[in-house]
């Protein structure tokens, strides 16, 4: 490196501005330290302006609109539009208010805010590139650094993100307008998530996937319950099948399909939605200048204190591997920003819960039944029904149950797995229990307040009993 007049010095340079960045970034400041966060694109990363915030904008609307037009069981008869453009406009404005909100979060907390790509030049030096030739190149000389590069979506042989027609997760949820038939290729909790929402404000909507099931990850209970509501609402699931080519015809395009034996079929479509999955970006950061190496899966590994193979960097979130969700990123910027603090902060997996936005929503925390076997426990497991509980036939939701798995020796509450309406929120009370080593028989003896979806988790935990 030739240092210029434009070398920054830091104690600790942050490498991107998503939930595992923007977290670290906030709380090393909070610890006097002096810091510097790099970000080559938007603030907030992939969960505010391309995950999380956006999908769950889109999916709230779709169930407005969708519970709107099916009330006429309560007596209510409603036959709503959907104006693609405006909803897009609002879900932009929360997104805008959210993206905001983080950087002046950062700035407030004496965070030092960079706009550009970072690449290491070596052990303690990144240069900075910025988009347009106008800006001389910097350079950060840093203590310390935390890698916080997120991931992108995988593109498969043959489908382009670059093809008007071919649509990342990101494009899909940049639509103004809504495709009247859509391919979506991948059964995973993005593509199930997304299938059901543009199913909902009325795409005729085709599943592709070359598993034999959706949501590979859950339970076969769990994965049933809501592949089946899918399917009530309209979405053609085609298992089995991997899409193999697409090209245009009739004005819109067609997408061909092979099995595994080489049959082939064709769905005709105006989008293809590819979501096969995610792979963590590692190929800006030029690793080779500070001999670090990612896993045989492309992660850069990390201990519990986030640390990677050298002392002083530090990986945190999508980067540093599985579970690839918004709040394990942040967890573990806040463990990083400790860790280099000098606090004793390491992170415990034990109980990350996992959340998929369909119909009904999914959740889960901890150990399944066979997880805990297979760790050595001798469990219970207690189950509720979501057809006997009271709220939610009050809101004509009865599908789906609350589990909990305990340890059959001690009591221990282990995990919990839940398909029902607010699955996301219900899965919080089993994960803070979880933490702080609340037994079964304790949770069954919290009194919970009635009507309510979570008196299902009391009774799951009566149950197990
Ligand atoms: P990111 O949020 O990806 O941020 C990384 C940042 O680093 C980016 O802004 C990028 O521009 C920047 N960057 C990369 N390289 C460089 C460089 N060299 N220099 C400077 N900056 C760089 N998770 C949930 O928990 N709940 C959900 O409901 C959920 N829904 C999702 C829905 C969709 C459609 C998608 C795609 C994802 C969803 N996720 C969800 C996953 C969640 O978005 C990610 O787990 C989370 O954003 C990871 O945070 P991160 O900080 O590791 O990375």
């Amino acid at each position: 490196m030739a240092p210029t007049d434009a070398t920054t010095e830091t104690d600790v340079l942050v490498i991107g501005g998503g939930p595992g960045g923007y977290v670290a970034a906030i709380r090393a400041a909070q610890h006097d330290l002096d810091v510097t966060l790099v970000e080559a694109d938007a603030y907030g990363g992939t969960c505010l302006n391309d995950g999380c915030i956006p999908s769950k904008a889109f999916i709230t609307a779709a169930d407005v609109a969708h519970d709107a037009a099916n009330a006429a069981e309560m007596g209510i008869h409603a036959d709503p539009t959907v104006d693609m453009a405006a909803l897009a406009a609002w879900k932009d404005g929360v997104v805008d208010q959210l993206t905001g909100g983080v950087e002046k979060l950062c700035k407030a907390n004496g965070v030092g805010l960079i706009e550009g790509t970072a690449t290491f030049e070596d052990d303690h030096t990144a240069r900075i590139a910025h988009d347009g030739a106008d800006r001389e190149t910097e350079f950060v000389a840093f203590e310390a650094c935390i890698v916080a590069t997120g991931s992108r979506p995988i593109e498969i042989p043959g489908f382009s993100f670059a093809d008007d027609h071919v649509w990342s997760s990101k494009d899909a949820l940049a639509a103004e307008t809504v495709p009247e038939e859509l391919v979506v290729v991948g059964a995973g909790y993005i593509g199930m998530e997304l299938s059901t929402m543009f199913t909902k404000i009325g795409a005729d909507v085709t599943v592709v996937e070359m598993l034999d099931s959706a949501l590979p990850a859950y339970d076969d209970d769990i994965t049933r319950i809501v592949r089946s509501r899918a399917a009530d609402l309209g979405v053609d699931f085609r298992f089995g099948e991997g899409a193999s080519e697409w090209h245009e015809a009739g004005g819109g395009i067609e997408v061909v399909t092979e099995t595994a034996d080489g049959e082939t079929a064709a769905y005709d479509a105006d989008k293809v939605l590819v979501a096969v999955g995610r792979q963590p970006v590692t190929d800006t950061l030029g690793l080779d200048a500070i001999e670090l190496t990612p896993d045989d899966n492309g992660f850069l590994a990390t201990d519990d204190r986030a640390r990677t193979d050298l002392d002083h960097v530090y990986a945190v979130g999508d980067v540093a591997g599985e579970p690839m969700l918004a709040h394990k990123a942040s967890a573990e910027g806040v463990v990083a920003a400790e860790a280099i603090a000098g606090e004793s902060a390491a992170l415990d997996h034990r109980a990350i819960p996992a959340a998929v936005f369909t119909d009904p929503e999914i959740g889960t925390v901890g150990l399944t039944e066979s997880e805990a076997v297979e760790a050595g426990y001798d469990p219970i497991v207690g189950e509720m029904p979501m057809r006997a509980s009271g709220r939610a036939l009050t809101m004509n939701e009865s599908a789906g149950f609350v589990r909990l798995v305990g340890d059959g020796d001690t009591g221990a509450l282990l995990g919990g797995q839940v398909v029902a309406p607010e699955a996301s929120e219900l899965i919080a009370e089993i994960g803070v229990a979880i933490e702080l080593g609340a037994t079964v028989d304790e949770v069954a003896d919290t009194i919970h307040t009635h009507p309510t979806l979570s008196e299902a988790t009391m009774e799951a935990a009566e149950n197990a009993m």
